[in-house]
């Protein structure tokens, strides 16, 4: 059986005091679902949220690395140091990343290998535009953006990558792929995987979907057979909403 994971991706919210107040929050509330529950803080708050977490079941995780071990480059921080406050697990490829960043699939091939080679689990996110939706192209940029960044791995690494379908016309927008359009794009993947890898690698690797997920469309979405939990922003920043999403499995 595959891990069901609902990871709350906080993005750049959040200072020291509200971050801690959130913990609180979360401490507090009761899993009732068997997902694996994750958060991911900003840098400056990653310490503190593992320090505050780290008896609970609540995994926090990174939101970006770099791919460089250490040196010149600053500003950013490499595997090594998010494993030495605790992180295990890290996202990579996020569309804001890839559209504020300029992070191409080059430079996310660069930072799985890193990552992986670190021993960190990766969830490696992606999703198409508005405009590639519309023209049908969706299916294509997936395959590409999936096959450009990880199909130069070995079939093991896929023991420590989740993926993350985020259509980027659904974050934030409070518009939601539908749970049939979810479904079949992550049927589409675990295809395109299993074209690659064999059938039992696709049917073990996690799918994530992210883009508006709330308490209200969770059920739905998290009930179609290839989509294995989801990645949260907005409805993470309250811990209800987020439980709400953990427990609707
Ligand atoms: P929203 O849930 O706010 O749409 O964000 C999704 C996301 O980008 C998670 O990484």
């Amino acid at each position: 059986m595959r891990k069901q994971i609902v990871a709350g991706n906080w993005k750049m919210n959040n200072d020291l005091a509200q971050t801690e107040s959130l913990i609180t929050a979360l401490k507090a509330q009761t899993k009732t679902s068997n997902a694996e529950v994750m958060v991911a803080p900003t840098y400056t708050n990653l310490f503190q949220a593992f320090q505050a977490l780290k008896e609970s079941d609540i995994e926090v995780i990174a939101q970006n690395m770099h791919f460089a071990e250490n040196g010149a480059y600053t500003g950013e921080i490499s595997a090594s140091m998010l494993k030495s406050v605790g992180v295990k697990t890290v996202i990579l490829g996020h569309s804001e990343r890839r559209e504020y960043f300029g992070e191409t699939d080059a430079i996310l091939t660069k930072k799985v290998d890193a990552a992986l080679a670190n021993g960190l689990r990766t969830i490696f996110c992606f999703g198409e535009v508005l405009a590639d939706r519309k023209s049908g192209n969706h299916e294509a940029v997936v395959e590409s953006q999936i096959k450009n960044a990880l199909f130069h791995l070995e079939a093991s690494a896929f023991k420590n990558i989740v993926l993350a379908y985020e259509p980027v016309w659904a974050i934030g927008t409070g518009e939601t792929a539908s749970p049939e359009q979810a479904q079949d794009m992550h049927a589409f993947i675990r295809q395109t995987l299993s074209n690659k890898y064999g059938v039992d690698v696709a049917n073990s690797v996690s799918i994530l979907y992210g883009g508006s997920v709330k308490p209200n469309n969770a059920q739905e979405i998290f009930g179609k057979p290839d989509v294995d939990g989801g990645l949260i922003g907005g409805a993470a920043l309250n811990a209800d909403d987020f439980f709400a999403i953990v427990n609707a499995f």
